[in-house]
């Protein structure tokens, strides 16, 4: 991974953007803003999946109006979505947002633009200048031909114009695009250019599975090039599986520490001695309710199992009936094949109360004699998938006397 980039550093409410501050995650709510419980609820649940930010449409009155009741109800910094019409962004600072997002390719007035920033210095609200390839200013596309990076980067620079001329630099930019390789090539672009911290994302990525691969691919490319200060996923689908996914994209890339559950489970093989998928998709449901930090692994048999996931927390291998629980790789306990996802459930509790040491002090004695016996067993059956080498030289010989 490369080293982050520096970007200037600004607050979202009390969410910090950029420079040395985590990663964040964004999301926006779906709900009419006007209704006040609705969107609280959506906020409410975005932040529960793992949202830092949420965006809230403000596009009519009763939408500012609303702003005005769910800014001091909400658990996170709202920053309003504005279109078109200068007079909202001005309606949900009175409002109290805690940030701004405005489209260039549809607020092009200078003046308008100026009075907006003017505003939000004053009430210490930053802007996100949020280009989008789809809404380019007409004069950029009839200049570029197409909504190329160069053409995005130039939107986004022409209204940081507007805006540092009336000495506002609280500014956060993206430069979205549908097309990943476009979106990735003018985030680059972009970053050499300016200073500020950058909002990522694909735009109008789509329904899951594919919208959520297009972002991962774009978001992702841009992370380890140390590029990007907060990031959304724009899926078509419930906004608490953007926040799901934007959070836990971050913790697998180690950007954010693991605040839940992070299920590893080998893809089975013919060698698996039970049904890996079944076994997984039941402990991912009952440990992710249990919401724990941990790496839990399911592996299909005890063969290869234990070794493979060594670095998981916690583990449970399949192999003759039986189900073998592994801390670290060590085999502790050996349980009925129908009692796995329960044991590993009990297991995972334990390990985050008191800790890996002292589950690996309470290891049944009998339990990695077991485990080495089943194991024996199968490899006696089956072979042993690890002594490539042996069979490669056996294959030779064979071939050799052929
Ligand atoms: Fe196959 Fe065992 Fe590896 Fe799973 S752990 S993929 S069952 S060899």
């Amino acid at each position: 991974m490369s080293p982050r980039k520096h970007t200037k550093q600004l607050h979202v409410g009390g969410v910090a953007v950029g420079g040395d501050a985590p990663i964040s995650v964004q999301s926006m709510t779906t709900t009419k803003t006007a209704d006040v419980d609705g969107t609280l609820a959506q906020v409410y649940a975005l932040k529960g999946a793992g949202a830092d930010i949420v965006r809230i449409t403000c596009n009519e009155v009763e939408a500012a109006q609303g702003l005005a009741e769910i800014v001091p109800r909400s658990p996170v910094p709202i920053i309003a979505d504005i279109h078109f019409q200068y007079r909202l962004a001005l309606a949900a600072l009175e409002a109290g947002v805690q940030g701004l997002r405005l489209n260039p390719g549809n607020i092009r007035n200078e003046d308008q633009i100026k009075t907006v920033a003017k505003e939000a210095k004053d009430r210490g609200v930053p802007i996100r200048v949020g280009v989008n390839a789809g809404s380019l200013d007409k004069d950029l596309l009839a200049k570029f031909g197409s909504a190329v990076p160069e053409a995005l980067v130039e939107s986004a620079q022409k209204e940081i114009g507007y805006l540092e001329e009336v000495d506002f630099t609280d500014i956060k930019i993206s430069v979205k695009h549908s097309n990943v390789p476009s979106m990735v090539d003018a985030y680059r672009l972009l970053s050499e250019t300016v200073e500020y911290p950058l909002h990522l994302g694909v735009t109008e990525a789509g329904p899951l599975p594919g919208g959520l691969i297009k972002s991962v691919a774009g978001i992702s490319t841009l992370l380890l090039e140390g590029i990007g200060d907060t990031i959304r996923f724009s899926l078509t689908a419930d906004p608490v599986e953007e926040a799901k996914a934007g959070r836990q994209l971050l913790e697998f890339l180690g950007l954010r520490e693991r605040k839940g559950l992070d299920l590893i489970a080998c893809p089975s093989c013919g060698r698996a001695d039970v049904d890996v998928i079944k076994v997984a998709n039941e402990a991912q449901e009952k440990l992710a309710a249990a919401n724990l930090p941990i790496q839990v692994a399911v592996m299909g048999c005890v063969v290869n199992g234990p070794g493979e996931a060594r670095e998981a927390d916690l583990g449970i291998a399949a192999g003759k009936g039986k189900g073998h629980l592994f801390i670290k790789g060590q085999i502790v306990r050996v349980v009925p094949e129908s009692e796995m996802v329960d044991a590993l459930l009990e297991e995972a509790h334990r390990l985050v109360e008191e800790g890996i040491e002292a589950r690996l002090a309470a290891a049944d004695a009998d339990a990695a004699r077991l485990a080495a016996e089943t194991r024996a067993q199968l490899i006696e059956i089956q072979g042993d998938a690890n002594n490539a080498a042996a069979r490669r030289r056996r294959v030779a010989e064979v071939a050799g006397k052929a």
